[in-house]
């Protein structure tokens, strides 16, 4: 069963240059229990699909367009009144950012913290919140639970703070965890820990993820399904294997081939994407994509390319599967 359902979510940002159309009517769903990775460039729109998702995205800066939809377990929370957002918001969903540093007040002990959250989220007798802040710091793996508690974020190391922003995250047992590159600013080894805790959580929570992150190496071994997003579409989305093995839009194709390889020479350079994306202040006429495309053809030029759906709920939009397109369709190879 879908626990969210998102349809046509379209947001814009209001800057001194003009209106970013930032997320550009996109759509997909998550299950209960499962791990969905956005996957993407940095501005793409994930992170404002995040946002989004919360209902952190506020007037005057931004707005999510009419129309949009952003249904929580049968409800949408576009329409939800105050209370109801605010049991949502942390008690349903709730979201991990990259920078504990600064999603972590500084002046507040960090188990003061995680109590706050307990007491907004549960129903639980005002004796036992010790006892709990203590069993979820142990939880997320941070030793030392009964002293941790009593210090402050700046007394903790990276990895150790986005573990306790973690505990906060879950203290309302949330059936949906955002992690908005949860380990982009952390060290390599502690970047696995922190992705391995998360979706050890997410089996014993059976919470659903969504995991954003510009890095295909993180989504790999981690994810259920992948939405690829560009430009503020998703361009390809699909179950895991699929996107790995029989990727089908060319962006996707280049964002692979970013990823290192084990059997690569040390001196074997990575492919990176040439150019830069689009300007969302005047989207472009045609596929976004048209510009960076090796196979770019005149049609990609004019008409945006409309979803061609395959097996397993994959889809692209891509004009090399228009079923008028004469030419021989290229294939993916990793290197290639
Ligand atoms: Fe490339 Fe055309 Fe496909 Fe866009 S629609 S990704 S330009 S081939
Ligand atoms: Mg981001």
């Amino acid at each position: 069963m879908a626990i969210l359902e998102v349809e046509n979510l379209k947001v814009s940002y209001y800057t001194y240059a003009g209106e970013v159309q930032s997320v550009r009517g996109i759509s997909f769903d998550v299950e209960c229990g499962e791990t969905l990775a956005i996957i993407g460039e940095s501005g793409c729109g994930k992170s404002v699909t995040a946002r989004a998702i919360m209902q952190l995205v506020q007037k005057p800066q931004g707005e999510i367009k009419e129309g949009s939809r952003i249904v929580y377990n049968g409800t949408d929370i576009l329409t939800m009144d105050k209370k109801k957002l605010r049991d949502y918001r942390g008690g349903e969903c709730s979201i991990i950012f990259q920078d504990a540093l600064v999603a972590l007040n500084p002046t507040m002990k960090v188990g003061k913290q995680i109590e706050e959250n307990i007491i907004l989220h549960q129903d639980i007798d005002k004796k036992l919140v010790k006892q709990e802040v203590i069993r979820l710091l142990e939880l997320v793996g941070i030793p030392n639970a009964e002293r941790r508690r009593n210090q402050y974020p700046f007394q903790f190391s990276g990895g150790m703070r986005q573990r306790a922003m973690i505990a906060m995250a879950i203290a309302g047992n949330p059936k949906i965890l955002i992690a908005d590159e949860p380990t982009t600013a952390l060290d390599v080894t502690i970047q696995a820990q922190i992705m391995e805790l998360i979706l050890e959580l997410k089996n014993k929570l059976n919470t659903a993820v969504i995991l954003i992150t510009h890095d295909f190496g993180v989504v790999a071994g981690s994810a259920d399904k992948i939405a690829v997003m560009y430009a503020g579409t998703i361009v390809e989305a699909g179950k895991c294997e699929d996107i790995f093995y029989h990727p089908k839009h060319p962006y996707t194709w280049a964002l692979l081939n970013a990823v290192p390889k084990m059997e690569w020479k040390s001196k074997q350079l990575l492919d990176t994407i040439k150019g830069n994306p689009p300007d969302l202040i005047v989207p472009p006429k045609g596929c976004p994509f048209a510009k960076r495309c090796e196979h770019c053809m005149n049609l990609c030029l004019e008409e945006t390319p409309e979803y061609t759906y395959f097996d397993n709920g994959h889809q692209t939009s891509c004009h090399l599967y228009h079923p008028d397109n004469q030419n021989p369709k290229v294939e993916f190879a990793y290197g290639g």
